[in-house]
């Protein structure tokens, strides 16, 4: 390439074979094809090659590849960090990749590498059945999945990358794979936890697992109250069963239904629950913790289909607000760590900031710490600071609070954080994050990646 020649005009010459769109910089889609979810990201890629198969996604890695441009892949593009586009590169931009295929009798999914949540979800719930996902339905199964994977399911079920049989690659010479117990057993481990450090997901295949209605729901008291929930909380969660879990939240209640008016703006604590059964079963569950608190603002718990629970947050939530975020794993909760919290807690900068504190006990601590890539198997929290705001003049406070909540709570920490909570925070914090797992993952990316094609991302350096 030139020059004068824009890898864009490049790419028109040369990949006269690819089925999708390639769109540079002077299309008019250029604007809306380069912005991701989180709006503080504000990346210019080279080429947005919007792939239509497999077939296309070898063809631009072997165009990126061979002109020596950097690489991104974009799945759902909700990374916080922005790992999902890149400055002056190619992105691989798999939103066309949405096929998605039940087994009921096998019980399986088969999803296309660009799908989100929702596109999942809602084609399994037809069947009364579910895979492991997170919290919010317009996620992508991409990256959500090749990080790991927690929500409502994984003290039932595990996390989502306990439930993926299989998942077929891209790699970076172009070749095509499947990667499962029986065919590339060493990439099937890696990409369990591992990113997209190893190639491109065109397909996963998922177990399913009978899920169809959940009784699910907020119970939010106020934030004054926090340190007194959190420390019930804290010794409830763990010994209920694992058909229940709910995740301890700071917020600020949204101005509108389904919320009673009286509460609107206030700043609550809350669990926001999910029991995977009926609602006899699941008022026995959450009994304990409700008659050890106070009376609740709201509890606003019912039946609901599965997708319903996962899509709630989806209108709060949408495409384009200023986020950042910083995690951390958690095995206790000390007094100490409480009474930070509630400073924390009571100080939220903005309606949309929240902290979240997900269960990763139950199903998921059944897998052994180096089974896969995700070590962190004995944490009993995941616990993610987010400051959230659509107001760009906002950037500043979200980001020092999360970023101050954060610091504050550290030493209280196991050490590492879940990868797709991070922000781009340094090789030594994504090391801290594999623990005991970080040389295993140099040892493939060097095998599937030695010169590091695939490396925007929580990068596994390749080992030497
Ligand atoms: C509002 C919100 C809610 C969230 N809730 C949860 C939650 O409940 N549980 C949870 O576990 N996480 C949650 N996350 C974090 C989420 O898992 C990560 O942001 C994840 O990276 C998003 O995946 P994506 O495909 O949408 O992202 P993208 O930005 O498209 O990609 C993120 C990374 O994954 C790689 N990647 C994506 N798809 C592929 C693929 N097919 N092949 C190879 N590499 C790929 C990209 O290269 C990039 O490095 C949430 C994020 C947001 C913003």
């Amino acid at each position: 390439m030139s020059t004068m020649t824009t890898a864009a005009q490049a790419a028109r010459q040369e990949l006269t074979g690819f089925r999708g769109r390639l769109i540079g910089p002077g299309d008019a889609d250029y604007d809306e094809a380069r912005a991701v979810y989180n709006g503080m990201i504000d990346k210019r890629p080279a080429l947005i090659a919007r792939c239509a198969d497999a077939d296309d996604v070898a063809t631009a890695v072997g165009f990126a590849r061979d002109h020596g441009l950097l690489l991104a892949i974009r799945g759902g593009g909700h990374n916080g960090a922005g790992l999902g586009t890149c400055d002056d590169g190619v992105v691989i931009d798999l939103s066309l990749l949405r096929d998605v295929e039940v087994d009921p009798g096998n019980r399986t999914v088969r999803v296309g590498g660009g799908c989100t949540w929702s596109d999942v979800d809602t084609a399994t719930n037809e069947h009364g059945l579910a895979t492991p996902s997170g919290i919010i339905s317009s996620t992508g199964v991409g990256g959500l999945t090749l990080g790991g994977g927690l929500g409502h399911l994984t003290r039932k079920c595990g996390l989502t990358i306990d439930n993926l049989l299989e998942a077929e690659l891209v790699l970076a010479t172009g070749e095509r794979v499947r990667a499962s117990a029986d065919e590339h057993p060493d990439l099937y481990w890696a990409i369990r936890g591992g990113g997209g450090n190893f190639g491109v997901v065109t397909s996963f295949t998922f177990r399913l697992h009978e899920v169809g209605t959940v009784f699910a729901g907020p119970t939010f008291w106020p934030a004054e109250q926090g340190a007194e929930i959190l420390s019930v909380y804290r010794e409830f969660l763990p010994s209920a069963p694992r058909e229940l879990t709910g995740f301890f939240a700071f917020h600020i209640v949204p101005p509108g239904p389904p919320f009673p008016e009286e509460i609107h703006l206030r700043k609550v604590c809350g669990i926001v629950w999910c029991y995977v059964g009926d609602e006899q079963d699941a008022t026995a569950a959450m009994a304990p913790l409700m008659q050890a608190v106070p009376e609740p603002l709201m509890h606003g718990v019912g039946p609901m289909p599965h997708p319903t629970l996962q899509s709630a947050f989806d209108a709060l939530y949408p495409k384009g607000d200023q986020w950042y975020w910083r995690a951390d794993f958690v095995n206790e909760i000390p007094d100490e760590a409480v009474a930070i919290h509630q400073r924390f807690g009571e100080a939220i900068p903005t309606t949309k900031s929240t902290m979240h504190m997900y269960p990763i006990d139950g199903a998921a601590h059944d897998i052994g710490s180096t089974d896969t890539p995700w070590s962190y198997r004995d944490a009993t929290w995941g616990s993610v600071f987010a400051g959230v705001d659509p107001d760009p003049a906002n950037v500043g406070v979200v980001r020092n609070w999360s970023i101050d909540y954060f610091e504050a709570l550290h030493p209280y920490s196991a050490g590492g954080a879940y990868v797709n909570m991070m922000m781009d925070e340094g090789q030594e914090r994504v090391r801290a994050s594999y623990r005991e797992n970080y040389d295993r993952l140099a040892r493939i990316k060097a095998q599937y990646d030695p010169a590091n094609l695939f490396r925007v991302n929580q990068n596994i350096q390749p080992a030497a």
